[in-house]
């Protein structure tokens, strides 16, 4: 007996002409650096797609060579998302937010040939002067500046239309790669392969994942080099739908009135982005006409459970989702299933806190020093994944000690519990651990019950080295302007949802916290600065 299907490779390539084949109407809205609103058609995008495409080979690109973008979220960084990889190179989103001497080390350990940059930030290329060396550059000239010698004009080299003769792509292919932001260590680089990019496409437009239509409007808040966008640009495309993209204007006012005049129906960005969308909406509720539902997209970090109630107050819907650089990232993603429902809105709003279920093709499993942790919702263990958009390696072989296991899953890093019903709930990085005499603290749980008080815009709760417990956690508090908040009220807010040890020793209130490009706090910094912090009796 042998299966008689085709032997069809799953590539971009296929998503690029369908796209252009099927739904040359729709649209791709972009915010320029003015804040004025640039307009293309899918016809447009598949057209100067190809154009890249042929450029780039005309550049001399060869199967597997790395182009690498410096760029904002829109039209321009979309055609290179798969002119690169459907020219047979490899698409690095390099991300414009880290110290540029950072950027130049990650752009040398790639081994990056080409690099397209938004004339906007060509400032930032100047400063990686000298430590990397592209052999092309290629400037967009997003706010219609003029070209430096010897760097190439991006609408001029599309406009001279090189024919372009598709190469023969594998599905195994590499495709795309991107950095981890180097939280835990030294950035690692993650190839994913055309295959990877459109099985996790098709996964997460199911519509239990981010449900993504033809019918909806898109706009990734979340920056194109941070993941591919959370694969957005592929699986927006795949299905036509239209975009809007923000540019460089991420801040609260410019998005809601981009997902306003656009009717934008899914937006996605990190934790830190809702809070400020949030406050805007609270300040100014009537200001702004939004589609009902629209749906938001939260992940990089967790989504605190007030979040999710005040935006359901705005009629706006939450989807949680969790995931890693190595995960292409989307892995888990909260949404209802069926069976026992609760009544009770603290139980649903505790759930839909949660991460979530795994994808499709995703498979989990908790880990502990004594073997896998039974999925009860209280046993805390490390989380392991697998599965077809999961990273098998890295880039460079030399960052993989230790990461996967012998048996071939991926060790995330990530503490979580499993429930019964396969809820995934992360209480923290193994790193950012409390480990209080012979006890775990989960700081994700203290935090996102501090932000839950009224007062607190902004918490992080690390461990401080304690004589008699080893560690205690210690919270570092931000208050929203004009409020007043004491220890005091905090320790009483607290009190009833934590047993007695796993309470703060301490509240320290600060003006804001330190965080990294992609909106983490960083944990490392606060452990630093608080290392002897005194304050507490440690009588837990
Ligand atoms: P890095 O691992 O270098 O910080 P990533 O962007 O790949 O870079 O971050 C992945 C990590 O972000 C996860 O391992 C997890 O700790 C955290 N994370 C992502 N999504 C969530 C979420 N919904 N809730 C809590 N943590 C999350």
């Amino acid at each position: 007996m042998r299966a008689t299907m085709m032997d069809f490779p799953l590539t971009l390539a296929h998503i690029l002409e369908r796209a252009g084949r099927l739904f040359p109407e729709s649209e791709i809205v972009s915010r320029l650096p003015d804040g004025s609103l640039h307009r293309h058609r899918y016809a447009d995008f598949h057209r100067r797609a190809g154009a890249l495409a042929g450029a780039l080979a005309a550049l001399g690109l060869s199967r597997g060579d790395r182009v690498a973008t410096l760029m904002w979220n829109h039209h321009a960084h979309l055609e290179a998302y798969f002119a690169v990889p459907c020219a047979g190179g490899v698409l690095h989103t390099l991300n414009l937010r880290l110290p540029p001497e950072e950027i130049a080390w990650i752009a040398n350990h790639a081994g990056d040939r080409f690099l397209i940059v938004d004339d906007v930030l060509l400032p930032i290329a100047d400063r990686m002067r000298g430590q990397v060396r592209f052999e092309k550059v290629i400037v967009v000239p997003l706010a219609g500046s003029a070209v430096p010698a010897p760097c190439l004009n991006y609408e001029e080299l599309l406009a001279a239309r090189p024919p372009f003769e598709p190469p023969a792509l594998g599905e195994e292919d590499p495709a795309g790669m991107c950095y981890t932001s180097g939280t835990t260590g030294r950035p690692k680089g993650v190839v994913y392969s055309h295959r990877s990019l459109v099985l996790h496409a098709l996964a997460s437009a199911l519509p239990d994942v981010m449900g993504i239509a033809n019918a909806d409007a898109v706009c990734p808040v979340v920056p194109m080099f941070h993941v591919n966008a959370w694969g957005l640009p592929f699986s927006a495309t795949l299905v036509g739908a239209k975009f809007a993209f923000p540019g460089p204007h991420l801040d609260p006012v410019r998005l809601l009135d981009l997902y306003e005049a656009e009717r934008v129906t899914l937006t996605a960005g990190v934790p830190t982005i809702w809070a400020g969308i949030l406050q805007a909406l609270d300040r100014e509720p009537a200001r702004w006409k939004l589609s009902p539902g629209m749906r938001m997209v939260v992940g990089g970090a967790a989504a605190p459970e007030s979040m999710i109630r005040a935006f359901d107050r705005h009629g706006l819907r939450v989807i949680h989702g969790w995931g890693m650089t190595e995960t292409s990232p989307v892995a888990a993603v909260n949404y209802q299933k069926r069976g026992p429902a609760s009544s009770d809105p603290d139980e649903h709003y505790a759930l839909r806190a949660k991460q979530g279920l795994p994808l499709p093709f995703v498979e989990i499993r908790a880990m502990t020093p004594g073997g896998e942790a039974p999925w009860d919702g209280a046993t805390m263990g490390e989380l392991e994944v697998r599965g077809p958009w999961i990273a098998g390696g890295y880039h460079d072989p030399g960052d993989e000690a230790a990461q996967w296991s012998a048996d071939g899953w991926f060790r995330t890093g990530d503490v979580v519990t499993i429930d019964a019903r396969g809820y995934i709930k992360i209480t923290d990085r193994i790193k950012d651990l409390v480990k209080s005499g012979g006890e775990w603290v989960s700081s994700v749980d203290l935090e996102n019950a501090l932000v839950g008080h009224p007062g607190v815009a902004d918490a992080a709760v690390i461990a401080v080295p304690d004589v008699k417990w080893g560690e205690r956690p210690l919270a570092i508090v931000v208050p929203k302007a004009g409020e007043e908040v004491t220890e005091a009220a905090l320790r009483e807010f607290l009190a009833p949802r934590f047993a007695r040890f796993q309470l703060p020793d301490g509240f320290v209130f600060v003006p804001g916290l330190p965080r990294t490009s992609t909106g983490k706090v960083l944990k490392a910094t606060l452990r630093d600065e608080y290392r002897s912090w005194k304050g507490g009796s440690g009588d837990a």
